[in-house]
């Protein structure tokens, strides 16, 4: 209960920590519009960037005088203006009047009001080619997260009984019947009702691997339907639909920020918040008692102006988002920014054995059966594990080649996780699954004479003999935890349910630093609640399961991730990171960008803080000359940009 109590607490303070960020988001980042560059503000800032300082130039040639001078410096500073002036306004209706744009509109009004007028207009102009940097370079990882939300179908082809009818993916209900044509996107999940073909995931997965389905297979939203047409019998609607699904995780994860980032909000915000009231009290309130105007004046712009690289406070959510966008690109979707901050504090890696260092596709090696033959021994397994979705009851299913669909039909089971399945198959109890499970219910299981996971058949509580199943080890397994060990990771765990003389060798070879075999899963939980409570401080737990049979365990560690999402409602719901496929080489390479973006975010943030401080100091000192102080703060925005481009 408590626990239960806990989850939800933390469940609570996830969705109000996401209303605070989306709210921070609104008002103190600066996030350039989608469509920046299409629009015409877009051309105007090259303008406003390239035009004011030529101007500058050419005016120091003219021969000005008196209120001349003011006012032909008008024209470029207006000019240098122009793109921001509507943004600032806009903040400013938005009662957001700390915005970058209004402390630069602010502060170069000050300048010029100081005469200041070559400060004035570079100041914009600096702003002006910061923003437009940030957009340059952020429009790739935009590009690369509308690609993922590209998969979303907009129109579908029902077959009804007169006919073909065009229709919005919105209004289709399960049970319709949809045409997808060759080459064209699967616009919802359904399972194939006509035809053969071949599908492939690329859209969503990030990689190539096309697979052949005909009647019966399940396919899913956003893959491309490759060779010929099939009929679609639709199982989900547009909301609940993979693709649908995956892209509002990415929009989620967008605006979920990380718990440094708020930090650093909140840290930055009221930095921002002192820089300006600093620069009221120098540029107001000093020169009451001190005289001097015009230089308390200018010192309090300039105050402003080193304030704004912080109310930027963009360091951490570009570093962020170029990776969400990177891990997005190669199929794997992560539910907000933290997961990539849990990702690389992860000390721990605890995997759940099968389906992840393991294909988690069963063979039968071997049949052992005790008063019956071998064929009636796997044709009562495979009858009781027929409806189950275990890679076991799978294997059993393939040796035992077709079932009577009768048979099948009438049979009622229950699975029980972990152990086993209990069924009535016609009048006969069947109990099949490990030598625990069989222990539980009072019938002593024989010790298998040769290595392998055995899977016990008893009937009518009476044993039956076992079934040696084999699961192979993922090709490039050892390579993807040796890649894990490269990228800091120093300890990794393996779990499993499976006997210890199988799991043992597996996890010498490929080197794992502790093996707990034989577990339940409430045993799994328990193991990994221990890992997490005993952790240290500042280090976190990853968490790699299989996404067909993601469970509760998955939301325990500091970051869950599941392999083959692909179609597992369970992993969508409850797994912090989907790797839609089940390549393995997928995990390191994650956690490489995870640690690149953490290690990047930090070091803009320090860039950020160092720069605008340190501006703010000696132009208060008045050490510093306004122009200084900005080349400084433009120079700190483009460290950090370019900094961020180092993420790949
Ligand atoms: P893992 O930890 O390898 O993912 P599970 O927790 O799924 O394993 O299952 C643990 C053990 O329970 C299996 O090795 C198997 O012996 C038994 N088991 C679980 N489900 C089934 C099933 N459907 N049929 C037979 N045995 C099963
Ligand atoms: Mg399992």
């Amino acid at each position: 209960m408590a626990k239960h109590l806990a989850q939800s607490d933390s469940h609570e303070l996830k969705s109000k920590t996401k209303e605070h960020a989306r709210r921070w988001k609104e008002k103190l980042i600066h996030i350039p519009p989608e469509s920046r560059f299409a629009d015409t503000m877009g051309k105007l800032r090259y303008v406003a960037i390239l035009l004011p300082p030529v101007l500058l130039f050419a005016l120091r040639f003219l021969p000005l005088e008196g209120w001349m001078i003011p006012a032909a410096n008008l024209i470029p500073l207006l000019l240098a203006l122009s793109p921001i002036l509507p943004d600032a306004f806009s903040r400013l209706l938005q009662k957001n009047p700390l915005a970058n744009e209004i402390l630069t509109v602010l502060a170069a009004v000050v300048l010029f009001a100081c005469g200041l007028y070559r400060e004035a207009t570079l100041l914009a102009v600096f702003f002006s080619a910061s923003t437009l940097l940030e957009g340059r370079l952020t429009e790739k990882s935009r590009e690369r997260l509308q690609a993922v939300s590209d998969i979303l179908p907009t129109s579908v082809s029902v077959v009804t009984e007169n006919g073909i009818e065009e229709r919005d993916a919105r209004e289709v209900q399960p049970g319709e019947l949809l045409l997808v044509e060759a080459g064209e996107r699967i616009p919802l999940d359904g399972v194939v009702a006509e035809g053969v073909s071949t599908i492939d995931t690329a859209s969503v997965s990030g990689q190539r691997s096309p697979w052949a389905v005909n009647e019966g297979y399940r396919v899913y939203s956003g893959c491309t339907n490759l060779t010929s047409p099939i009929k679609l019998r639709v199982t989900k609607e547009y909301e609940q639909s993979s693709a649908q699904r995956i892209v509002r995780i990415l929009r989620d994860a967008e605006d979920f920020c990380s718990e440094q980032e708020q930090q650093a909000r909140t840290f930055s915000s009221f930095v921002v918040l002192g820089l300006t009231a600093c620069a009221f009290v120098a540029g107001l309130v000093l020169p009451i008692f001190r005289g001097g105007w015009l230089s308390h004046l200018c010192r309090g712009a300039v105050l402003l102006m080193a304030a704004r690289p912080l109310a930027d406070a963009f360091a951490i959510p570009l570093a962020y988002r170029k990776a969400l966008a990177l891990t997005a690109q190669m199929g794997v979707f992560s539910k907000g920014e933290d997961c990539f901050e849990s990702t690389a504090k992860a000390a721990t890696f605890v995997f759940d054995k099968t389906g992840t260092v393991t294909e988690g596709r069963c063979t039968v090696r071997d049949v052992v059966p005790v008063g019956m033959s071998e064929d009636q021994l796997l044709l009562i397994a495979a009858l009781a594990e027929s409806k189950s979705r275990h890679p076991i009851a799978q294997a059993l299913r393939d040796a035992a080649g077709p079932l009577n669909r009768e048979l099948v039909d009438s049979v009622r089971f229950r699975e029980e996780p972990g152990r086993g399945v209990r069924a009535a198959v016609g009048k006969k109890l069947v109990l099949v699954g490990n030598a625990a499970f069989l222990e539980e219910n009072d019938i002593q299981a024989q010790i298998p004479d040769r290595p392998g996971s055995a899977v016990h058949v008893a009937v009518d509580r009476r044993y039956c003999g076992y079934i040696l199943v084999h699961d192979k080890l993922r090709r490039r397994a050892f390579d993807a935890l040796e890649g894990l060990r490269v990228n800091g990771v120093e300890k990794l765990v393996l779990l499993t349910g499976d006997v210890l003389s199988v799991a043992r060798p597996m996890a010498s070879k490929l080197n794992f630093d502790m093996l707990r075999a034989e577990l339940k899963p409430e045993d799994k939980i328990k193991a990994l609640t221990y890992l997490m409570d005993n952790k240290g401080e500042r280090e976190a737990i990853a968490f790699v399961g299989d996404g067909g049979h993601a469970g509760k365990i998955m939301g325990l560690s500091d970051v869950g991730i599941a392999m083959g999402s692909l179609g597992s409602d369970a992993a969508l719901a409850t797994a912090d990171v989907l790797i839609m496929d089940r390549d393995i080489m997928k995990i390191p390479r994650f956690v490489e960008i995870s640690r690149s973006a953490y290690r990047v975010s930090r070091q803009n943030l320090f860039a950020a803080v160092g720069l605008s401080l340190a501006a703010a100091l000696f132009a208060f000192l008045g050490i510093l000359p306004a122009l200084w102080a900005e080349l400084l703060c433009f120079a700190g925005s483009v460290a950090v940009l370019l900094n961020t481009q180092r993420i790949s």
